[in-house]
């Protein structure tokens, strides 16, 4: 039971020391111990409330921000949410400049959470002026004061995770972990924990999981960018079809990729067996490690983390739903449905 009874001044204060849970019955058949740090616990329901926070601060500290000063990106996901949060708490404007792709029920949730959101055009290149990192550029250009996060291309984004998730693992596991398995996007997560990590135990095999259809780990192998690699996929957040300078390839030592399908029925086998309803890209993680396990990566003293990044409540009408399961061609949809009308 939590033991932890204090009182918070805001909302802010519950960003990070996410908890540390065992993973038991899904590695059941597995050598060594497996745990995930559940990100989902912060109050915004991912890891990007870590960014957020960090990087706002550091704009307070060096005096670029000021109360009533703006707030600029390009995103419709948990990163937009995340600085709306803040925001919010802290008294600035928040703009976001999304893509016409993103969901009526994102952008009603980031204006409910007080965010300005401009929808630009989603097929348009990225240099066309109507584009959304151009309208994001233009608006923190015009807007004295602004800071415009560029989450792919902050230094900021992986010194966050240098600061705050890397040292609560290292503590939270007592210094014994053998293994750091994550989604890398803009790679700040595993790039900013696996570089302190690898400081405290040079040891720790750091394995990153991408998505086929992403650049990122042919560059890794290479050095080289191969836009062959590019083609569409769904898993949102994790992947990508450019190399954003918020990766350091270096303190990575390997990636593995995982497909959709395999990546969604293990995030619904996560529910299922954990009590644990996450996102997608916590699904490709575990998938990620599912698959090491059978090529022996693992044995009897491993401890291992995985980094789960945000909550299944974004993902109800996607991999949840058992009607897009089906549209996908995903599942078996005759026996889930043959199950549940004989329940009827
Ligand atoms: N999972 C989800 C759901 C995300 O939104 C992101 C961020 N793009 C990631 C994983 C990857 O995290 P990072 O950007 O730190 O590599």
């Amino acid at each position: 039971m939590k033991e932890d009874l204090k009182v918070y001044d805001n909302v802010l204060q519950l960003i990070g020391n996410t908890p540390l849970v065992q993973i038991n019955k899904i590695t059941e058949e597995l050598k060594g111990e497996y745990y995930a740090k559940v990100e989902a616990f912060n109050p915004g329901h991912s890891a990007k409330d870590r960014i957020a926070l960090y990087i706002i601060e550091e704009a307070e500290r060096k005096g670029i921000l000021k109360p009533g000063n703006t707030i600029v990106e390009t995103t419709s996901g948990n990163t937009g949410f995340s600085i709306a949060m803040v925001s919010i708490i802290k008294g600035y404007e928040c703009i976001l400049a999304v893509s016409s792709k993103a969901s009526r029920d994102k952008i009603d949730m980031l204006r409910t959470m007080g965010a300005k959101v401009y929808v630009c055009p989603a097929h348009v290149s990225a240099d066309d002026s109507r584009s959304y990192y151009q309208v994001a550029r233009r608006i923190h250009e015009e807007t004295k004061g602004s800071v415009y996060i560029n989450q792919y291309f902050n230094e900021l984004n992986m010194e966050a995770h240098y600061q705050t998730t890397g040292p609560e693992i290292w503590k939270q596991t007592d210094g014994e972990i053998t293994h750091l398995v994550a989604c890398s996007g803009t790679g700040g997560t595993i790039s900013g924990t696996a570089r302190y990590l690898k400081e405290q135990n040079p040891n720790v095999k750091i394995i990153g999981v991408d998505a086929y259809g992403s650049v990122l780990k042919k560059f890794h192998e290479t050095r080289e960018f191969d836009s062959e690699e590019i083609y569409p996929y769904r898993i949102e957040g994790l992947g990508k079809n450019l190399i954003p300078t918020a990766t350091d390839f270096d303190v990575i030592d390997k990636f593995i990729k995982v497909t959709d399908e395999e990546s969604a029925h293990t995030a619904r086998k996560l529910a299922k067996t954990e009590g644990l309803l996450l996102g997608y890209t916590s699904g490709a993680a575990m998938q990620g490690i599912l698959q090491l396990a059978e090529d022996g990566e693992f044995d009897e003293k491993s401890k291992v983390v995985v980094i789960f990044p945000d909550h299944g409540s974004r993902y109800m009408s996607k991999i949840y739903s058992d009607d897009w399961m089906n549209e996908q061609g995903f599942f078996d949809t005759q026996n889930e449905i043959s199950v549940q009308k004989i329940e009827f």
